[in-house]
């Protein structure tokens, strides 16, 4: 695309970010909501501050989760920069909720009337870079003969359209039958966790796109996990977080060396 259609400019960051890159860990983790930010060229999108750093704009405290969970198990963590309010890089392109126009009750209206051309901008800077690379990390780990668990990490808001939220925690799948009875079984086994079976979503092919293209299409063994974002809203949430996902995560790496699975 020429200079006239670019969405990002040498003033925004590039949309992907990247930890551990190459790690020898099976974990590879996504964050598609990790950041809030807006290309220059967008302003605020017509939204108030006070609503752009709210659960709208970004999955609340998974970045420092994500980061640390990373850490904690040298595995590849792909995140991306900008705000879902711009493009949602959980959902298939040209989805209602892919560019929206509302957010739980809030309007964006610097998305509304979008023409197709400028729908295609924002996918073309932010959406297909972040899942192009996605893709060329599980190319080149197929290539070198590493095995792939992708692990999609999000934060739910804990009261959706004024109804509280029980779960602590949610494992969100759909095809694979490998892993999320795993974690299932390993959350449970905490003893002090409300755990979400596909709650508060289900993953499905209409509604999500990381889980279903990375995961499905390819093969891979998957999983979403979603945790509620008031236990994860500041540091020490993150850390016990973190380290409590790093070693259950490490048990189940394990069963799956011994079941040969990977
Ligand atoms: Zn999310």
């Amino acid at each position: 695309m020429n200079g006239d259609t670019s969405l990002l400019t040498s003033d925004d960051v590039s949309p992907v970010h990247e930890f551990n890159v190459g790690a020898d860990s099976p974990y590879l983790f996504t964050c598609d909501h990790y950041g809030r930010l807006i290309p220059r060229a967008l302003g605020d999108l017509g939204v108030s501050e006070s609503d752009l750093v709210r659960h709208i704009a970004w999955d609340i405290g998974i970045a420092g989760v994500a980061e640390q969970l990373s850490d904690h198990l040298n595995a590849h963590l792909i995140a991306q920069r900008y705000s879902r309010l711009v493009i949602d890089c959980n959902r298939p392109p040209g989805a209602a909720s892919s560019i929206p126009m509302i957010s739980e009750a809030t309007i964006i209206p610097g998305n509304e009337g979008l023409t197709p051309e400028a729908a295609e901008i924002r996918r073309h800077g932010i959406f297909d870079p972040y899942h192009r690379r996605i893709n060329e990390i599980i190319d080149a780990r197929i290539h070198r003969g590493q095995p792939t668990v992708l692990v999609a990490l999000h934060s739910f808001t804990p009261v959706y359209a004024g109804i509280a939220r029980p779960w602590h925690i949610g494992t969100l799948y759909h095809r694979d039958r490998t892993l999320p009875p795993l974690m299932l079984q390993h959350l449970r086994a905490e003893g002090d966790l409300v755990v979400g079976d596909n709650e508060p979503y289900a993953v499905s092919d209409q509604t999500d796109y990381t889980v279903p293209v990375h995961g499905e299409m390819r093969g891979l063994i998957n999983t979403g996990i979603e945790i509620r974002q008031d236990l994860i809203g500041d540091q020490s949430g993150q850390k016990q977080w973190a380290e409590r996902l790093a070693r259950i995560l490490r048990e189940i790496e394990e069963t799956l060396r011994k079941e040969a699975v990977i």
